[in-house]
């Protein structure tokens, strides 16, 4: 079969002395013979610990060249890693972990207390502490955990490479859970597209418990190309890590696009030697035009990829930007076409096919679509379509139209739609009208219920000039770009927006501020 820690192996036997992990924070670095010497290690102490093949074994700990070991060295045990966000409360943590029941946890050492306060009355025994990690700047434990009794019916667990844990709608956690397989049929198709050779420097510049370190950490490592970890600090401080890429000599970088403006507004680029860059991919969130073309304008060279996918299907789509951006172009580029071995349609609300160019929501079937969510049926039984001829298709909750021979446009997202005095208003839409003007720097448009209105439209901005317009001036700037009952009903305006741990605007912060 093939499998994710397979690839280390590979390339550890094929260029052993070739530097694999390079963790510039810490300046420290790991060949891949090292690094397979490691995971063979921590493997080792997890099969002694008892941990099995199907168990789930999770990482609380923050980005470190133990941090990469250690998936690997879960996944040849045969387990599943569960990486959380070491920033996240410790009871959170700890509710994900007792959720799929890991049989151990490979922990930062500041983070033991937080977690065994969490298990109260059962003993988190800690049974190596990887000091041969040590020179690699990780100061883990590895804890033995008591097996929590499961709420639901026994999950297959058959291959399970990882489980990550997304903020579901109910306020709890939910595991969306990745074969080999459906972790490969994305990163092979990378393989095609992106070329990597071992000479390629990969950006790690999302968190391990993120969609986006998928390609990260195993396209690189594949290759035998250099993952260069961008741990959590460094990569929220645009002046730094603008120095980074370019001292580092990354080659393809991955990340949000909320990162990206960041950079273009804050790093002072054009004082660095970006000519090693070949490619950039960003994915998450749509990407505001006019930031994209100033970052084009400073990285001319590299190819641009959007890559879309929730987290329960991996990259499923992928569009090549063209350069140069038009200088009149305001509409976000498409999400492009199916990839990763995957289909695409656009359904209506009960799940037939919509006519081409008509919107619809965007259903996925194929290689690199989640088994299924962690111990939830029900869920599992809505999230999926079944089809008459019996595929099972992921209801993406993306609203998209086929721009043309199969070239998917974003809409937005379902739940970001409203009705208002009976008209759809779609809040992205009004995002869009907003980036127009050229003060403003970050838009983010969220709608509330009202008594009287029936729906409450709020815009959040951050805006350059230091001269903020009234409000009968922002009004009049959107009925230029935007029909009247789609004008916010109240604007205002913040430094920074809020971010998520993933790095994308936080709309349910944003709903809780005034
Ligand atoms: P997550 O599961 O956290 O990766 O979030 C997935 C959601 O992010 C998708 O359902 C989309 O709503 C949004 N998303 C992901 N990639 C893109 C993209 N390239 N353009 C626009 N929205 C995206």
């Amino acid at each position: 079969m093939h499998r994710l820690d397979h690839l280390v192996e590979r390339s550890a036997a094929r260029l052993p002395g070739h530097v694999a992990v390079e963790d510039p924070s810490r300046a420290t670095a790991i060949t891949y013979a090292a690094l397979n010497a490691i995971t063979d290690r921590i493997r080792d102490h997890l099969r002694a610990l008892g941990v099995q093949p199907g168990d789930r074994v999770g990482i609380y700990a923050p980005k470190s060249i133990g941090t990469v070991a250690s998936l690997f060295g879960i996944l040849k045990a045969g387990a599943a890693y569960v990486p959380v966000d070491p920033g996240a409360p410790p009871a959170r943590n700890a509710f994900i972990f007792k959720d799929c029941s890991v049989r151990a946890v490979l922990v930062d050492r500041k983070k033991v207390e937080g977690l065994r306060g969490e298990y109260e009355g059962q003993e988190l025994r800690e049974v190596a502490a990887l000091d041969d990690l040590l020179p690699y700047g990780a100061d883990l434990a590895l804890l033995s955990v008591p097996p929590q009794p499961m709420a639901g019916p026994p999950v297959d667990t058959d291959n399970l490479s990882y489980i990550l844990y997304t903020s579901g709608s109910t306020g709890k956690p939910k595991g969306v859970m990745h074969t080999h397989a459906s972790a490969l049929s994305f990163i092979d198709w990378c393989s095609t597209v992106f070329e990597p050779t071992p000479e390629d420097k990969f950006s790690s510049h999302a968190p391990f418990h993120f969609d986006l370190s998928i390609l990260d950490i195993y396209v690189p490592l594949k290759h035998g190309a250099t993952l260069v970890l961008i741990g959590e600090s460094l990569g929220k401080q645009p002046a730094q890590l603008a120095q980074v890429i370019a001292e580092t000599g990354i080659t393809a970088w991955y990340s949000t696009p909320s990162i990206l403006r960041l950079l273009v507004e804050f790093g002072k680029m054009e004082t660095h030697d970006y000519s090693a860059l070949r490619i950039v991919n960003f994915a998450g969130e749509v990407f505001p035009v006019k930031h994209l073309r100033a970052l084009t304008k400073i990285w001319p060279h590299p190819r641009y990829f959007n890559l879309y996918g929730p987290t329960e299907t991996n990259v499923c789509t992928y569009y090549a930007v063209d350069l140069p951006v038009p200088e009149d172009r305001t509409e976000p580029y498409p999400i492009g076409w199916a990839c990763s071995g995957d289909e695409c349609m656009v359904a209506d609300f009960d799940y037939r096919e919509v006519a081409p160019g008509a919107e619809g929501e965007l259903l996925v079937t194929g290689g690199s679509v989640m088994r299924g969510y962690w111990n939830l049926p029900e869920r599992n039984a809505q999230a999926f379509h079944v089809g008459e001829d019996g595929k099972r298709w992921y209801k993406t909750g993306d609203v998209v139209r086929d721009g043309g021979g199969g070239c998917y446009v974003f809409v937005g997202r379902r739940d970001r739609m409203v009705k208002r005095r009976g008209y759809r208003v779609e809040l992205g839409e009004i995002e869009s009208a907003l980036y127009k003007h050229p003060a403003v720097t970050e838009a983010a448009v969220v709608a509330l219920p009202d008594e009287q209105n029936g729906v409450l439209i709020k815009a959040f901005m951050n805006w350059m000039d230091d001269s903020k317009p009234s409000l009968i001036r922002l009004k009049q700037f959107c009925a230029k770009n935007l029909p009247l009952y789609m004008i916010p009903d109240r604007f205002s305006f913040l430094d920074t927006l809020p971010k998520t741990s993933t790095d994308k605007i936080d709309y349910q912060r944003l709903k809780t501020l005034p």
